[in-house]
């Protein structure tokens, strides 16, 4: 029997849909064709490129919401506060202007990749998760929805509608480093996303530091996000860094890079990107 292909054009189609079948969701398929090879298509796709509600990027009253089906181009393009720079910034080198145009935000987060930059800018975001079922709706962080590599707190009849970021003072900025093998079109052999903000006396109010290629799934770095609250901007900052921050993290010895490359690697991109927020 050949698989189902239905598209759905508004949210309430698409969770009729998954309540009443088994759908693989497809947004811009750039993940989800390449993932299957030379194997034929098995799965009923349930296409939800074609729901206009899930693009939407908008203020909300405490933060910004980012519809799940925004495309990377759609990120960009977005007039979007500056301390969202470093989500642009990850969105830029998410392929090329192709792939940006069709990859999707929630496609980048619920792949579900070690190596997704999307995730590691969204989870330097403080980004809660907005999960709908027919009839339910939910709230989760995005530390506590990516359980690990290819694993989402996703149940089959659930789809993700957005993403939520809270807001945060002029003050704020963030910064997004990426290593690869060349400068473009690459999957990252590490990379950072920052976010600091402080209060009108140049105090850290707010310090957001995440790591990803690092883990099967991108982290905070807390105990350095801790050490750096309270006090006062200052680039030399940045040397707080050290490798035992990243030692929650399980680097592997892969084509890209060895276990000790990745480490040395994401702690220069970390000073750098800490250098550039704290200056
Ligand atoms: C040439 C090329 C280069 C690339 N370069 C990079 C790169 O540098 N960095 C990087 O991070 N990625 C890269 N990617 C991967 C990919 O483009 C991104 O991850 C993109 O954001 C995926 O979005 P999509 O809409 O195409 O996802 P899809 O392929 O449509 O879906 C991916 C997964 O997410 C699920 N899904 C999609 N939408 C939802 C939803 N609303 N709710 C629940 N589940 C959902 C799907 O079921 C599927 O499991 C590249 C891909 C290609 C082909």
């Amino acid at each position: 029997m050949h698989p189902e292909y239905v598209r759905a054009v508004s949210i309430k189609d698409a969770l009729d849909a998954l309540a009443g079948g088994n759908f693989k969701l497809l947004a811009g398929g750039t993940d989800v064709y390449p993932a299957l090879g030379a194997k034929p298509l098995r799965a009923n796709l349930l296409d939800i490129s074609a729901v206009p509600e899930l693009r939407q990027i908008r203020p909300i009253a405490d933060g910004w919401r980012i519809g799940a089906g925004a495309t990377w181009s759609d990120v960009l393009s977005a007039d979007l506060p500056p301390w969202f720079s470093a989500l642009k910034a990850a969105a830029r080198e998410i392929g090329g202007p192709q792939v940006q145009n069709l990859g999707t935000v929630a496609g980048n987060v619920c792949n579900a990749s070690p190596a997704a930059d999307g995730s590691v800018a969204l989870l330097a975001l403080d980004a809660r998760v907005i999960v709908a079922s027919a009839g339910a709706m939910r709230e989760v962080s995005l530390t506590d929805f990516v359980l690990g590599a290819r694993k989402c707190a996703l149940a089959a009849n659930e789809m993700v509608l957005a993403f939520d970021i809270p807001q945060r003072s002029l003050n704020a900025r963030a910064a997004f480093a990426k290593l690869g093998h060349r400068r473009y079109l690459v999957i990252s052999v590490a990379m950072v996303s920052v976010l600091i903000d402080c209060n009108a006396d140049g105090i850290i109010s707010h310090a957001l530091i995440a790591v990803g290629a690092l883990s099967a799934r991108a982290i905070r770095l807390t105990e350095l996000e801790a050490e750096l609250i309270g006090k006062r901007r200052d680039a030399r900052l940045a040397l707080l860094a050290e490798p035992r921050h990243l030692a929650r993290t399980t680097p592997i010895d892969d084509i890209r890079g060895t276990r000790v490359y990745r480490l040395d690697a994401a702690l220069t991109l970390l000073r750098r990107a800490l250098a550039e927020v704290l200056a």
